[in-house]
């Protein structure tokens, strides 16, 4: 039977230990579960997330989400089918009514999304990626993502340090094993590399090194340092994640070594890219500042460089169908919970496609166990997958389960 009996929550801790929920979704022949994950650098138009207030965990309990789906969302769905997942997201987003999901939550909505799509491919006998490849009505042949590795973390990821978000190595070998093992060596030569010059500060929120450095230039040594020393050049593409949105204010970008206006701010991204073996930038500039996306993607446009849009699209069909027609970016991050349901974010892939995009699905900062978009990245035919460095057990889970997948497909 494939009819949903109950819908329950309960208050976990997501690997930042701030509270988050799992949701379960009961049938006849079993429990399927989905941990939500949550970010710290968010978009402005991203679902919101439920909290609690108060005192308890400094305002940022669950038990207010675990309520809605205890007694709202359990009413809403038993007796549907797990089968129905369209129908289900779309019952969901019908009964929010709001544009950010204020209602029932983004984060309730996620984990009920998911829970419910691990029951349907359970029922449909197929593995969870098969099932989300034909969910998403895609046609191609499956393939493991290129894996995006956050090595040096800065941002709102770090306590201090520096400004741009993330360092990202993406090796290009054959395998996605060979990339594993690639993305894991450079890793810890890096770790060698910033013992001997004495710059350890500790790990960031995603797993990767926080050196006590102020430069970006500084990091993009150290990592090709490392890439030269395990021998790996010219066989690792990297990818930085900017996150502008977190040091913009009043028209200016405003980071600890300097402050920028958007065109010098521009020039210096130029003048790396070149030195630099970068392949794309994610969030560049603040998703208010619509005037720069437009001006980089035209100076990038002759080649296949990613201008990647995150904050500036938080995986909304909306916000891609607009930025497509500015044309503000060619690449985009697919998070699930800056959505809402899986079936929007299928849309979003969908739409990402048809605009001859990029795709990354990505982990967020704050995250659980689960290891869903692994799945969801290699059903949907996503070209990258960014979950972290290989460090920390919750990025980790995403890169053992494609593995487990890789020898499946
Ligand atoms: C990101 O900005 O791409 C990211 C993963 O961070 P967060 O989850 O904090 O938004
Ligand atoms: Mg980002």
């Amino acid at each position: 039977m494939t009819k949903i009996k109950k819908v329950f929550a309960r208050e976990i801790l997501n690997s930042r230990g701030v509270p988050t929920i799992e949701v379960f979704v009961e049938t006849k022949d079993g429990v399927f579960n989905s941990g939500v994950p949550s970010g710290s650098s968010k978009g402005k138009f991203e679902a919101i997330e439920i909290e609690d207030g108060g005192k308890r965990y400094m305002g940022k309990g669950k038990l207010k989400a675990v309520k809605i789906v205890n007694e709202t969302i359990n009413k809403i769905l038993r007796g549907k089918s797990v089968l129905d997942q369209k129908e289900i997201d779309e019952l969901l987003i019908q009964k929010d009514g709001t544009q950010n999901k204020s209602r029932l939550g983004g984060n309730v909505i996620t984990g009920v999304s998911i829970a419910v799509c691990k029951a349907g491919a359970f029922y449909s006998k197929t593995n969870l990626f098969e099932y989300i490849k034909k969910l998403s009505g895609n046609k191609e042949k499956l393939f493991i993502p290129r894996p995006f590795f956050n090595v040096i973390n800065g941002g709102a990821h770090v306590l201090s340090g520096l400004d741009f978000q993330e360092f990202i190595i993406s090796p290009k070998l054959k395998s996605f094993p060979d990339n594993l093992a690639a993305g894991c060596e450079i890793f810890y030569k890096l770790k060698d590399v910033i013992k001997k010059n004495k710059i350890f500060a500790g790990f960031g929120d995603e797993g990767g090194f926080v050196p006590n450095i102020k430069y970006p230039e500084q990091a993009l040594d150290l990592i090709n340092k490392a890439i030269d020393l395990t021998g790996y050049k010219g066989k690792v593409d990297i990818v930085l994640d900017i996150a502008a949105s977190q040091f913009y204010s009043n028209g200016k970008y405003k980071t600890s070594f300097k402050v920028f206006s958007p065109l010098s701010l521009k020039k210096y991204y130029l003048k790396f890219i070149s030195k630099y073996n970068i392949i794309g930038l994610e969030d560049p500039f603040s998703e208010d500042d619509h005037g720069s996306w437009k001006e980089i993607v035209k100076n990038m446009s002759n080649n296949s460089f990613m201008i990647i849009g995150d904050d500036l699209l938080v995986t909304n069909p909306r916000m891609i169908e607009k930025a497509k027609k500015e044309n503000l970016c060619n690449s985009a991050i697919i998070k699930i919970n800056q959505v809402g349901s899986v079936s929007e974010a299928i849309e979003a892939v969908n739409l990402c496609k048809q605009n001859n995009w990029k795709v990354i699905v990505s982990h967020r900062s704050g995250e659980t166990n689960d290891d869903f978009i692994a799945d969801f990245a290699v059903g949907v035919g996503a070209d990258f997958i960014k979950t972290g460095a290989p460090n920390r057990g919750e990025r980790v889970a995403k890169y053992n389960r494609l593995l487990e997948i890789e020898k499946l497909i």
